[in-house]
């Protein structure tokens, strides 16, 4: 079994790892304050592109954990980067919240109802009016770019219907997947976590509750990978499934510095 000794970067999944909704799990707070105390850095990476790290961070520290603005990533952020570095001068159309938009923005990204390629992100801002737009864009040639791959966000009435489900709609409806799917498990996120936080994958620990975005995030990309049985994940699932974690931990309590 792999170690925790010699890693200097822990990166956090939120929902079912640090915290349930709006309520942090037990010790968990304390656990990260303890790694902080103990000189490890610490990240939240988010695959939901519906928030801004603004919000993030303000949730963050409504449960009780004093983050700064750089320790949260999220795959908006990362889709942002990936576009101004690999499409440069190209605009597009964002089947996105208003937060998403605004993370383009910052990047420089123009945005456009005609924009040359459709960025479909979590949008709890949904219309059918948009969805057909997009899927008029993507039928006529657009490029697809996707900012993460989950099915469904979990909450407390229920799991919502997240970016991976309007993926499959869309596919629906015009056969179109997108060629690039940025978040978690992907390469992508793991290049912007690389830059954005100056450390080589074999000094990182990517912890978290879900198989196929956390685990596989960590194996797919060098770096140390933790599960915690906090979450999504039963031993049952643990078991039945190949993609096997580096460490198994009852929860983030259990990480040794
Ligand atoms: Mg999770």
């Amino acid at each position: 079994m792999k170690s925790t000794k010699n890693i200097d970067l822990f990166l956090f999944d939120l929902d079912g790892t640090v915290n349930m909704g709006d309520r942090p799990l037990d010790g968990a707070i304390d656990t990260l304050n303890r790694l902080t105390a103990g000189g490890k850095k610490v990240c939240f990476v988010t695959n939901n592109s519906s928030k801004s790290k603004y919000d993030y961070l303000e949730k963050i520290h409504r449960l009780g954990y004093n983050a700064k603005i750089e320790q949260i990533i999220t795959s908006g952020m990362a889709t942002a980067q990936y576009l101004s570095r690999y499409r440069p001068y190209k605009s597009a159309f964002v089947l996105g919240t208003d937060q998403l938009k605004r993370e383009m923005g910052d990047y420089g990204i123009e945005i456009k109802d005609d924009g040359d390629i459709v960025i479909l992100g979590f949008d709890t801002s949904l219309t059918y009016d948009k969805l057909f737009h997009a899927c008029i864009l993507l039928e006529q040639g657009r490029e697809f770019i996707a900012t993460h791959p989950d099915f469904v966000c979990p909450s407390e009435y229920g799991n919502m219907p997240d970016t991976g489900a309007i993926m499959a709609l869309i596919e629906k409806t015009n056969g179109r997947t997108p060629s690039v799917i940025i978040g978690k498990p992907n390469a992508p996120m793991a290049e912007f976590v690389f830059d954005h936080c100056h450390v080589e994958p074999d000094k990182v620990a990517m912890v978290g509750d879900r198989l196929y975005t956390d685990i596989l995030f960590g194996k797919n990309n060098k770096m140390t990978s933790i599960l915690v049985l906090t979450g999504e994940t039963t031993v049952e699932m643990l078991n039945a499934s190949d993609i096997k974690p580096d460490i198994v931990l009852n929860s983030i309590n259990d990480i040794e510095i």
